[in-house]
């Protein structure tokens, strides 16, 4: 009997991936550059299942039904494109070739207008939950053509985590959406993740409570809305010793934090696209300062702080507006995320279904979460939803804890605790609602400088002020109607 689905590449998620589709009762092709790998999961791991090994990628193919479904999963970049040309020739029409790993959507973009041409579906995929995950139940974002999701997508959604049953894989979109919704949902996750570092070290700083007391802080915030795997992650960090110098690991461990490159991606394609992605950027720049370490340098000890001591009178009250701060730019890191899928979703014509990413973000993800419930509820309450903070429901919710969030910001800035996530996503949230902006001023700038004209308040049309002549305003264009 020929196998279902096909994986190559065996490094821990490819291996995790095989043996996750193995255990829900499909037979396994499994494939290798290197055979070794291909063995040691027979060997480790035969049997979770029914498993097709082969050294070459002839047989591999030919070990498969039609028709065909490959799944690679080996170093983005050249080496998907290595795999995908060694795969054509031995490839027929109608064939799925699915890529599982981390590939840039444009890159998605290519490689599916390319296989199209030879008569070969491509689905670029996002999969999500890092190892655990791809064993246990990831989420899953598949692109590429419906036509190839009827025949793929029941298998995906087999392995994928389940939420009350549902699982936590649906069809994304044509082309490079679903690697897109992937590279968004890690920019969300970097902005989370700063988010909950600036919440740890306005406590840390502010009521001088150790790691472990703040892990049980972690611990009870994870009982209400913000509960999250990254909540409880932090709380099992915090609380983690240091074996060989009985601190805190968080105290041992350097502070320069690193970056594989997805925040990256989506703060360039946020510029692109002109989406205000404040939370995000400023997570992807705070690890950049963090890394900064020859400016750093330069300035520990030499830039004043010229900060009063901090003493916080009532550390109970002060935790819990640091969990409200958290609760609302948390909120407007998510809506900025989901706005920038919005704009890609009308650039590209993919036609994304916003609250259903919400869905399969619940379960298997790195940024699983309850509230993303209610971000479901929001888009399904009103699809086209312009501002994900304007759905009643966020809207109250930040309405509640707007008080403590300027509160924390104010503090912050008052004692010189950098919280650029708080801070920004406050600062978008104060300019998004503004009944006017200082926006007027740049337009003036620009029209004295550049002649870059301005529409006005009262009437349509675009106008230019002679700025180094008689300063008369020309009506430049429109204006009629
Ligand atoms: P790696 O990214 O470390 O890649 C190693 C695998 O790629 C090996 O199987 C290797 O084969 C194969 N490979 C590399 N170059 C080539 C080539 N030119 N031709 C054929 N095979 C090649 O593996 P991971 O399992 O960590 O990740 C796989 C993919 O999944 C990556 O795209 C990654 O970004 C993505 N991903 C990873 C997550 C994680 O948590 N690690 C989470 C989500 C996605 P060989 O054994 O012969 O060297």
């Amino acid at each position: 009997r020929l196998a279902e689905i096909g994986v190559t590449g065996l490094a821990v998620m490819g291996r995790n991936l095989a043996r996750n589709f193995a255990r829900h009762g499909h037979r396994v092709a499994i494939h290798n550059r290197t055979y070794a790998k291909t063995q040691s999961l027979i060997d480790d791991h035969g049997d979770d299942g029914t498993f097709v090994p082969s050294e070459s990628m002839a047989d591999f193919v030919a070990s498969l039904e039609r028709p065909r479904r490959v799944l690679i999963m080996v170093k983005a970049g050249a080496g998907t494109d290595a795999v995908i040309e060694e795969l054509i020739p031995l490839l027929e029409e109608g064939d799925i070739v699915i890529d599982a790993g981390n590939a840039h959507f444009p890159d998605t973009i290519r490689r599916e207008n390319y296989l199209k041409e030879k008569g070969l579906h491509f689905v670029g995929t996002g999969v999500s939950g890092g190892e655990e995950g791809a064993l246990n139940g990831p989420s899953i974002m598949p692109g590429g053509s419906r036509e190839s999701y009827e025949s793929l997508g029941p298998l995906l959604e087999n392995i994928s985590a389940k939420v009350d049953d549902t699982p936590c894989c649906t069809y994304v979109g044509p082309d490079g959406a679903g690697h897109f919704v992937k590279m968004v949902h890690n920019g969300i996750e970097y902005a989370d993740m700063q988010l909950i570092a600036e919440a740890y070290d306005l406590i840390r700083q502010g009521t001088g409570k150790s790691a472990a007391e703040i892990a049980d802080i972690f611990r009870s915030w994870n009982e209400g809305d913000l509960e999250s795997f990254l909540i409880e992650i932090t709380a099992e960090v915090l609380a983690h010793v240091d074996a060989e110098t009985g601190q805190a690991l968080v105290d041992v461990i350097l502070d320069q934090a690193e970056q594989k490159g997805t925040g990256r991606w989506t703060v360039q394609n946020a510029l692109d696209l002109g989406v205000p992605i404040t939370g995000i950027a400023e997570a992807t720049f705070a690890r950049a300062l963090s890394g900064g370490v020859p400016q750093r340098e330069a300035a520990r000890g030499v830039l004043p702080a010229h900060t009063a001591d901090w003493a916080i009178d009532d550390g109970d009250a002060f935790v819990e507006d640091v969990r409200q701060a958290l609760y609302a730019s948390k909120v407007v890191a998510y809506s900025q995320g989901f706005d920038q899928i919005a704009a890609a979703s009308a650039e590209f014509g993919w036609d994304i279904d916003r609250g259903a990413m919400a869905r399969i973000w619940r379960g298997g993800c790195i940024i699983r979460a309850r509230f993303l419930n209610r971000i479901t509820e929001a888009y399904e309450r009103t699809p086209d939803l312009a501002l994900l903070i304007a759905d009643p429901y966020f809207t109250e919710a930040i309405s509640a804890a707007l008080p403590a969030w300027r509160r924390v910001v104010v503090a912050a800035a008052e004692h010189g605790i950098p919280t650029p996530a708080f801070s920004s996503s406050l600062a978008y949230y104060d300019g998004v609602r503004a009944d006017r902006l200082p926006a007027a001023l740049i337009q003036g700038q620009r029209d004295f400088f550049g002649a870059h004209t301005y529409r006005r308040v009262d009437k349509p049309g675009t106008f230019h002020t002679e700025w180094s002549l008689d300063r008369s305003e020309t009506q430049i264009s429109g204006g009629e109607a």
